[in-house]
């Protein structure tokens, strides 16, 4: 057993080409030579490597990769990260199952859940983003119907941490409940959700996996089992990621960690910066010793890091904001995050889109909240940006 980060970096060479490549090679070809199955070449899980929307050489590197970051037996990528969560959901939801969510999480997926549970007769009980919130209506079921908990540890865009390890306690205790956590926010660098007992994890890879703001992706792992019923539906679905994408992750992912602790100083320090700033009214960050959620992201979190995102509202009203967000001139107004550019957005125009304005006032949300990425640029310049544009308001 080697450590993360040779994982990281070696992870993919599960096979060699005769050529003994460094990196990995990339593998374009939709379709390869097939006669029939007697005679097939097959990847190390067995499929039969024969068609670009079911199994290909350098996707599949990239799927062993993540599958070993994140502890599992195995891991599927897929075109993005909603179409991660939407093939997951519909394999794995029936009628009169009970899906668990926060009311706060990336809204397109709780756009997504809330319009298959009307599809498909399956109840969705949203929540406070709490641990005791999830305990509870975990504990309100009958024992009988199967029940999926889907969350994010730190939700976006108001970075409330919820206990995995207390909601795990009593996922562990409960027949038929599956705890299926999106690490997109946190990474394998803070959590590895298969530690507290999660039995699915899903990326949006698009953000700090692949890392760079070129690549749209997403990726699924688990045990064997489920990724063995869950390829096939990848493959009927036609959710499958593309092998030039793949390869740019599987780069992406060797920085990851160099990446990723730069990112969340950077952030820790902005974030520090806007505390003490006069225009600004609130900062949400869970880096910050006075933050709510401070001591159980110190508990639950693998290392002393904090996430690289920073939301906080500046004082004043939506004209204003929309001002200081013209005057920035190192960070771009843009609705993504984790690649080395740094990002902001109005939350309410972006990731919580979809939560309704009186859910979203419930949750703090308020229509001059902004969600800060932080990039890889010097974190002087980002203050520096930051304060001349605040000063504008
Ligand atoms: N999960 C989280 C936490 C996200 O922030 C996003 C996108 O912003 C997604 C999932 C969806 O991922 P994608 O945009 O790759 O489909």
């Amino acid at each position: 057993m080697v450590g993360d980060d040779t994982n990281a970096v070696h992870g993919w060479e599960w096979f060699r080409d005769q050529y003994g490549s460094v990196i990995t090679p990339v593998y374009l070809s939709t379709v390869y030579r097939y006669l029939d199955e007697e005679h097939a070449v097959v990847s190390d899980r067995g499929a039969i490597i024969k068609y670009g929307r079911e199994e290909t050489p350098t996707v599949r590197a990239l799927e062993r990769v993540i599958a070993l970051l994140e502890g599992y037996d195995d891991a599927l990528a897929f075109s993005s990260g909603m179409a991660s969560i939407s093939t997951f959901m519909v394999r794995v939801l029936e009628p009169g199952y009970r899906l668990i969510v926060p009311l706060e999480m990336y809204s397109t997926t709780l756009q997504l859940l809330e319009s298959l549970s009307r599809k498909m007769g399956f109840d969705i009980i949203k929540v406070w983003p709490s641990a005791d919130a999830i305990i509870d209506a975990l504990e309100g079921g009958d024992g009988e119907v199967r029940t999926v908990v889907f969350l994010e540890v730190m939700s976006n865009p108001t970075l409330k941490v919820i206990d995995l390890e207390k909601v795990s306690r009593v996922v562990r205790e409960c027949d038929d409940t599956l705890l299926v956590v999106d690490n997109t926010f946190t990474t394998p660098i803070l959590l590895r959700p298969k530690d507290y007992g999660a039995s699915v994890t899903i990326h949006s890879l698009t953000k700090y996996l692949a890392g760079h703001n070129d690549v749209v992706g997403g990726a699924l792992a688990a045990s064997s089992s489920i990724i063995q019923d869950l390829w096939d539906w990848r493959r009927m679905m036609g959710t499958v990621m593309q092998p030039f994408e793949a390869y740019l992750t599987i780069r992406g992912i060797k920085t990851l960690r160099v990446r990723f602790v730069k990112q969340c100083e950077s952030a820790r320090a902005v974030a520090e910066y806007l505390l003490d700033h006069p225009k600004v009214e609130d900062v949400m960050y869970p880096g910050l010793p006075s933050n709510p959620y401070h001591s159980v992201a110190d508990r639950i979190f693998r290392t002393k890091l904090y996430g690289a995102v920073v939301s906080f509202v500046p004082r004043g009203d939506r004209a204003s904001i929309v001002r200081f967000l013209k005057e920035l001139k190192v960070i771009t107004p843009s609705p993504s995050l984790g690649g080395p550019e740094s990002l902001i957005s109005i939350a309410s125009a972006s990731a919580a889109k979809y939560i309704p304005p009186d859910v979203r006032e419930e949750l703090g949300i308020k229509d001059t909240l902004l969600r800060l990425s932080i990039g890889l640029e010097d974190v002087n310049d980002l203050i520096e940006d930051l304060g001349r544009a605040l000063a504008k308001i």
